[in-house]
């Protein structure tokens, strides 16, 4: 155990945030946590001085020196020009990891599921959320969905090192990569790389979208779930959600330096100021905060008395049912109806048992050596209205040079030449690939083409690279599905 206190970072946000904060700390202090608390601002007030980010610079130092922010959620001001804080501090700050615990209470809490206790275990900082988005032709519009094999390899083996410490049984991994080849593709790679290192787990991979409908229809055949960004942004609310109450999960933001600890919901301005929050969102993401702290004893002591208090029927508004609660109270009651039970454990629920001294979560990265890789064609982008495919394939084949063949013309990712078909609907966004006639492609061969492009008025929106890394093509093939 730890002897000193530990010296964290606490914002009490927006909305509902201030109420259930004050809630969590009260009960964290009775419960023995040793905390030094070191308060920001962040939020609405922030964003209203016109940090448009909601946090001041000065913020950054006070979650840089403690490494633990704990967070009350926080209202975003409607409208363009405001950044998302969580977004921003996730990526600043290198929070790879976005763990939720999705648990039901049945027969204490009304829920679907009986019997459900998933973790979802998000990528947290790239996938289509790197925020790349361009305007690239009058009618076409692309955000950049950006997949890393050290972001692959951090989260997946994060997911399994939190599967075999929580004495968890399997590890599941949805991906789309049925359509996404390479980006999903190198997902499910990773996945199956490294869960080959874990024999004791089992390990299984779904299509995102049935995989999807499983686990909101049968939550109970899933355990430790890892998915990329999106994906996990997505059906971590909807598996909240299913187990009862998204005032019921807290969850953890884990990087190699700095973790964030907050409940899974936002500020609620409705219930602002009128003690009807649920403070458990918050007081289980605590749980999570002292767990990786070390004081573990302290978080089963907090984790076992919310149990017996859901257990014994005290419920705030958002859970209260006339057949299954006996009290319905507010924020301050709920923190004081936990604080009565600290010390005891649930009859019928589940009692916690944290680990006495939790090995460090977070995975560090360490580069392998770099593939082979020989640049072999190019894919040329270009704006374009006046014609048909074969009207364009007229234009720019001699753009390739001697060095370069025209090969294909694709419009939304749809062979169009040669040998397309009339019926294809066409934009104004065009991509001609172009292989190299003999071996390797240079950079000035590849100016040359863009060269050319320029000379006979083409107006091209970007190139692309076709490589192969250690013999295998880095590039779609371009027919879509
Ligand atoms: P919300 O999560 O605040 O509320 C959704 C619904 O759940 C509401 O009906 C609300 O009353 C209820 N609810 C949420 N937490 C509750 C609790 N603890 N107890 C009882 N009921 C609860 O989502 P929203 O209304 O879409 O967003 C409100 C604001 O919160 C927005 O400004 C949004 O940007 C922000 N937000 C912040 C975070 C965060 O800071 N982590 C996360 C999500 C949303």
């Amino acid at each position: 155990m730890t002897e000193q206190a530990a010296r964290i970072t606490m914002a009490r946000g927006d909305g509902i945030g201030p109420e259930i904060m004050d809630a969590a700390l009260k009960v964290l202090d009775r419960a023995g946590a040793r905390l030094e608390l070191e308060e920001i601002e962040i939020g609405e007030s922030v964003y209203k001085r016109g940090f448009t980010a909601g946090i001041e610079p000065a913020a950054w130092d006070s979650l840089r020196r403690t490494k633990v922010f704990l967070k009350a959620p926080i209202t975003t001001p409607q409208g363009g020009g405001f950044k998302s804080l969580n977004v921003t501090i996730r990526k600043t700050l290198g929070l790879y990891a976005n763990v939720r615990p999705c648990v039901s209470y049945h027969p204490f809490v009304e829920t679907k599921h009986p019997g459900m206790d998933v973790v979802i275990i998000r990528e947290n900082e790239e996938d289509l959320y790197a925020g790349i988005e361009h305007r690239q032709t009058d009618q076409v519009v692309q955000c950049l969905k950006l997949i890393t094999r050290p972001g692959c390899e951090k989260i997946v083996r994060y997911a399994f090192e939190y599967a075999r410490q929580n004495n968890r049984r399997k590890v599941s991994c949805f991906t789309k990569d049925n359509i996404m080849k390479l980006t999903d593709g190198l997902f499910h790679k990773v996945f199956d790389e490294i869960g080959a290192e874990y024999p004791e787990l089992e390990k299984e991979h779904w299509i995102v979208d049935i995989g999807a409908a499983m686990l909101a229809d049968t939550p109970g055949a899933f355990d430790v779930v890892v998915m990329p960004n999106l994906y996990g942004d997505m059906l971590s609310d909807v598996a909240a959600q299913i187990a009862g109450s998204v005032g019921l999960a807290g969850s953890s933001n884990i990087g190699e330096h700095v973790a964030m600890f907050e409940a899974i919901h936002g500020s609620a301005p409705r219930l602002a100021g009128k003690n009807q929050a649920n403070p458990t969102g918050l007081l289980l993401g605590s749980v999570m905060m002292l767990v990786h702290l070390g004081q573990t004893e302290a978080a089963a002591r907090v984790h076992n008395a919310l149990l017996k208090t859901l257990e014994d029927g005290v419920h705030t508004g958002d859970i209260y049912s006339a057949s299954q609660s006996r009290r319905q109270v507010g924020t301050k009651e709920f923190a004081e109806a936990v604080m009565e039970r600290l010390g005891e454990e649930p009859a019928e629920l589940k009692a916690v048992r944290y680990l006495a001294a939790p090995k460090k979560q977070a995975v560090e990265w360490k580069p392998s050596k770099p593939a082979l890789k020989s640049t072999v064609g190019v894919d040329l982008f270009v704006e374009w209205r006046q014609g048909s495919p074969d009207d364009l394939a007229a234009k720019v084949k001699a753009l390739g040079g001697e060095a370069l063949e025209l090969k294909m013309i694709t419009n939304r990712g749809v062979k169009v030449w040669p040998g397309g078909m009339p019926e294809t609907f066409c934009t104004d966004h065009w991509r001609c690939r172009y292989m190299g006639q003999d071996g390797a492609v240079s950079h000035e061969t590849i100016a040359g083409l863009v060269g050319r492009a320029a000379a006979e008025g083409i107006d091209f929106i970007k190139t692309e690279n076709l490589c192969t890394f250690d013999g295998e093509p880095g590039f779609s093939l371009g027919q879509g599905q």
